[in-house]
């Protein structure tokens, strides 16, 4: 029943952001093939899901834009209070957040490699960074490498070259990958849908500027 995952073949989890850009890059050094998965699901701005389908087609990857709508019906807009706005909170998440959302991407990345005969699923989660969502962290994705195991009777790989990096790290990592510049102009963390620098003032620019920053000012006196 077991079948042969091929190990030269890796799913990335992918949004367009610098996080999961980066990672595509490290995949794309590491296997000789790789896919990228998308998952929409009413994101702050469609244009995430444009900035992503652009540099899929641009990297000549296979690119799933798998449909999570349904999560909408999980949100507390959609359960407690229907005339609610979406808004974004202080930490700059939007209140249509929805628990376990990690859970449930990773549990459709695992059906996906299993369709796709793909070995190993990176995705760009990291437990240094200012969310801390549980199903972010590194225990939960141990576990869940083991439950998509159990579930599927294989042996998939979980990668997560981000976990233990902070900002800075990350962009000294797309530096050594030779993609800083493209990660920089041709991403999208900005929360207000600004590609590339962003808008400069909501919480995603000033974490991803204030790393960019720190890691340009270390590179010049290295
Ligand atoms: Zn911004």
């Amino acid at each position: 029943m077991t079948k042969t995952l091929n190990k030269d073949r890796a799913i990335v989890v992918f949004s367009g952001g610098q996080d999961s850009t980066t990672c595509l890059f490290y995949a794309k050094q590491k296997y000789e093939e790789v896919i990228l998965v998308t998952f929409e699901y009413g994101q702050r701005h469609d244009k995430e899901i444009e900035v992503a389908k652009a540099i899929a087609k641009e990297q000549g990857l296979e690119h799933h834009v798998l449909d999570m709508s349904l999560l909408s019906q999980l949100t507390p807009n959609a359960l407690t209070n229907h005339d609610m706005d979406i808004e974004t909170n202080d930490d700059g998440m939007p209140n249509t957040f929805v628990p376990a959302r990690n859970l449930l991407f990773l549990s459709f990345a695992g059906a996906l490699s299993y369709q796709l005969d793909a070995k190993t699923i990176i995705t760009g989660v990291c437990e240094t960074d200012f969310s801390g969502y549980p199903d972010c962290r590194d225990a939960f994705i141990k576990s869940m490498n083991v439950t998509l195991n159990l579930s599927m009777d294989q042996n998939f790989v979980i990668e997560t070259p981000l976990m233990w990096l902070d900002k800075k790290e990350t962009w000294a990592l797309s530096d050594e990958l030779g993609a800083l510049d493209y990660v920089r102009n041709k991403t999208l963390t900005c929360y207000n849908g600004v590609i590339g620098d962003g808008c400069g003032e909501c919480p995603a620019c000033k974490l991803r500027q204030r790393g960019l920053e720190q890691y340009i000012n270390s590179r010049g006196e290295a």
